[in-house]
């Protein structure tokens, strides 16, 4: 089947009661055990729950994996992975991870002993010496935020697979409709379903896939010992938004390629960061690997005063972090997703100070290209 039939497919279950081709929201934290012996799949709802578990298995089937499990945020998701960690234990992570991902592995596995090392998957000589005797894992994110650098996910799992080690990849940039790290060999997917998952800037959802039943089990002992699950409600409208996954993805994509090209030839922008255009630096790896480029599009236009003259006279996209919404999303990194960096870090992961990135939604295309050009043309000569 293809994936946009796959993708209604997994995400409409018929309820066996009724018929009802919507999942039911099962609010009911408890369930009645009809025999004394044997207990029926669902006992306690953070153990398991109907609504969830069609949630859980509409990902892992979009994803090509075998197992699904969702997250109250791509936080909870991410940290419950990093969980499977014991003291002792050591992971390659890629410099140019997530935020969030960076605060829990610098502030918070530290102090239980598990460490890491930051390097550029880019220079896959360079991340290979990293590797340590106690080194468990490599974690990739590709296309990377929001410098769009792309990682050559067979190349990196290449290496893993020979230091027998776990790879772990970050797909919430592209979502399963553009890239399945689990068919090019990762050992776990986790996702920001917030983002193109959910696709409505409505709710937060984190998942985590997997291939391998120890896996698996590993990854569920955490969820429901920790507990930070998704809720019914937000299930039934993460299922609501992936079954539009893929028509949003293929409109922001080809949007986000034809806006690509047009600041690429813009004369108040120096610099287009889009891994769809064959300038790009990662550009035949990330056509080997994903379907395009992605909705999502970084441009420098020279300095932080020319960045706050373009979103002041943007009319359409809202100025806001998050990204992956039916709207367009326009934020200026080194104060939002960023702010915690210094300087010369932010210098260092490419983040110049008139970077803005932009998460391409369903506007028309002609319309966002004809308010960039206005905003950006507000610039004054020489500023
Ligand atoms: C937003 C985001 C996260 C964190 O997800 P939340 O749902 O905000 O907890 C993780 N990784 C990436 C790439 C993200 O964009």
């Amino acid at each position: 089947m293809s994936d946009w039939t796959d993708i209604i497919h997994v995400a409409t279950t018929h309820d066996p009661l009724s018929g009802a081709i919507n999942t039911p929201i099962q609010l009911s934290s408890t369930f009645h055990q009809s025999s004394f012996n044997d207990f029926g799949e669902f006992d306690y709802a953070r153990s398991g729950n109907p609504t969830r578990a069609s949630g859980e298995i509409a990902i892992a089937t979009l994803e090509h994996g075998t197992h699904g499990f969702l997250f109250s945020t791509g936080m909870a998701a991410i940290s419950s992975v990093l969980f499977t960690l014991s003291a002792g234990d050591h992971i390659v992570v890629s410099k140019h991870v997530y935020g969030g991902t960076f605060r829990v592995l610098e502030d918070i596995l530290p102090r239980w002993g598990i460490t890491h090392d930051f390097v550029d998957f880019a220079d896959v000589a360079a991340a290979t010496k990293a590797i340590k005797p106690n080194t468990k894992a490599l974690y990739i994110e590709t296309p990377s935020n929001p410098t769009l650098q792309v990682t050559d996910i067979k190349a990196i799992v290449a290496v893993a697979k020979k230091h027998h080690l776990l790879t772990i990849a970050d797909n919430t940039f592209l979502s399963p409709f553009l890239q399945r790290p689990l068919d090019l060999g990762v050992d776990i997917v986790v996702h920001s379903a917030t983002k193109f998952l959910a696709g409505h800037s409505d709710i937060l959802a984190g998942a985590v896939v997997v291939k391998q039943k120890a896996l698996a089990d590993r990854i569920y002992f955490i969820q429901n010992a920790v507990g930070a699950t998704l809720g019914v409600f937000d299930t039934w409208l993460l299922l609501r938004g992936m079954k539009t996954l893929a028509v949003r993805m293929t409109q922001s994509s080809q949007s986000a390629k034809k806006i690509a090209t047009f600041l690429a030839q813009h004369d108040k922008v120096s610099r287009i960061l889009y891994p769809g255009l064959s300038t790009h630096q990662g550009y035949d790896i990330q056509l080997s690997q994903a379907k395009n480029g992605g909705a999502v599009l970084s441009f420098d236009v020279g300095s932080q005063h020319n960045a706050q003259t373009v979103v002041a006279n943007l009319k359409i996209p809202v100025f806001s972090v998050s990204l992956g919404g039916v709207e367009s999303i326009i934020s200026y990194p080194p104060k939002m997703s960023h702010a915690e960096l210094t300087t010369t870090q932010l210098l260092e992961n490419g983040i110049s100070p008139g970077l803005l990135r932009l998460s391409v939604g369903l506007e028309s295309a002609d319309d966002l290209i004809n308010d960039l050009n206005q905003a950006l043309n507000k610039i004054k000569k020489g500023a």
